[in-house]
């Protein structure tokens, strides 16, 4: 695991002339037991972007409902309509837990949920629409590129990708979040994630939402049934579909990368040993490394852990995420689980690792990321910076973060 490895010299030197990554030298850097080194890469473009500064925001996570009308293998979250445990919230308990959001001083909401087989399409406006109207402030991050494509699909004249985003857009949607893209390649898809759509379909999307000025996120969900050459197809694709953004001079684009690791326990995957910390710490750097036009990576500390996050700061991530709270306001209101938050629906944290609720405060999220030598700055959903007094928040400035 010391050992310098001499294959990562010349990818050393492009790193260190700002050069772009080519897949070979993605698969060089993932096939490496130099964790070192890549780590000092990563850092490398990690430093020349954001220095020492660590971004982090307060939010809270609203899954409304787990019901589902597919079955990935990989899902722990999922239920079937009528089946123990399956739930669907309504627009008022929506609110509700937006408010208590609101009270605990959040900046966003990110809401998603199951691909629910009989909901209409005006409930997912008008839940917008009453957010909105009771927490104006609040930005709603919502709906995965796969949620999207079942809202085009349910209503009784089928929507066209566009038409969907814009009438979610003008209910008050804000942004997007990057899950449900797990690993570009069809292979995996049809073994794992069988009836989700497919790369060509999520990347539809995202190229939508950018079209109309929506920011958004990606996500890669790694260490199941996927090789390395599929994980490093996955980036080469995301970073092609930014540079079209780039090019074409779309008003959004795709802020940050979110590796999630997979994590079997209670999916249909059980057997499989998951990804290592090493591996994890890799994944995030490599990311770092191969998405140079992506301005920011994540760690999603609900599934890396808080004591893996600060380290991996040391390895490319510059942006931590997951239920954050301004803690003492929800001590004191007692919302300590609103929306069975962290369980998942398409963030990702329905592969085990986010079961249970689980939140942090600010105060130690602050300290957890001062404690590993970096400076905490508190953003919005599209990166303004954010300045707090207690509950009370306002930007301070404009959406200089989110380029690269
Ligand atoms: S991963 Fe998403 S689409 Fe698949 S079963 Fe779970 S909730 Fe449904």
């Amino acid at each position: 695991m010391t050992m310098p490895d001499t294959a990562l010299k010349p990818i050393a030197k492009k790193v260190h002339a700002g050069q772009r990554l080519s897949a070979e030298d993605g698969l060089t850097l993932l096939r490496s037991r130099d964790i070192w080194t890549i780590g000092e890469l990563a850092n490398h473009v990690r430093q020349k972007l954001h220095g020492k500064t660590t971004y982090y925001n307060v939010n809270r996570h609203i899954n409304y409902s787990n019901i589902c009308a597919l079955s990935c293998k990989f899902c722990e979250f999922y239920r079937k309509k009528g089946q123990d445990g399956a739930y669907e919230d309504s627009v008022e308990q929506i609110v509700e837990h937006a408010q208590k959001a609101a009270l605990g001083g959040a900046t966003e909401l990110h809401i998603v949920g199951g691909l629910h087989p009989f909901l209409p399409f005006s409930y997912y406006t008008d839940m917008l629409r009453a957010i909105r109207e009771a927490v104006p402030a609040i930005h709603i991050k919502a709906f995965t590129a796969v949620e999207i494509v079942h809202l085009a699909r349910i209503s009784k004249r089928p929507r066209k990708l566009d038409e969907v985003l814009s009438e979610l857009k003008d209910a008050g949607l804000g942004s997007l979040p990057g899950g449900g893209a797990e690993v570009f390649d069809d292979r995996v898809h049809d073994e794992a994630f069988k009836g989700k759509i497919r790369s060509d379909k999520w990347l539809d999307v995202h190229r939508e939402a950018h079209k109309l000025d929506l920011m958004t996120n990606a996500t890669m969900l790694y260490g199941h049934i996927e090789s390395l050459e599929d994980r490093i197809h996955h980036f080469c694709m995301l970073r092609d579909a930014q540079d079209e953004a780039i090019e074409n001079n779309y008003g959004g684009r795709f802020q940050t990368i979110i590796p999630l690791p997979f994590f079997p326990d209670g999916s249909e995957l059980e057997h499989l040993p998951g990804p290592s910390g090493l591996d994890n710490l890799r994944m995030l750097a490599v990311s770092r490394l191969m998405l140079d036009n992506f301005a920011h990576v994540k760690s999603f500390w609900i599934m890396q852990t808080l004591p893996m996050t600060q380290v991996s700061l040391d390895f490319g991530v510059d942006d931590v995420d997951g239920t954050v709270v301004w803690y003492d306001i929800t001590k004191l209101n007692g919302t300590s689980d609103p929306a069975g938050d962290g369980a998942g629906g398409e963030t990702g944290g329905e592969t085990g690792g986010g079961g249970t609720h689980q939140e942090v405060g600010v105060n130690e999220l602050r300290k957890t990321i001062i404690e590993a030598g970096y400076d905490p700055v508190e953003r919005d959903t599209i990166y303004r910076r954010v300045e707090r007094n207690g509950a009370d928040w306002r930007v301070v400035d404009g959406n200089v973060m989110a380029e690269v």
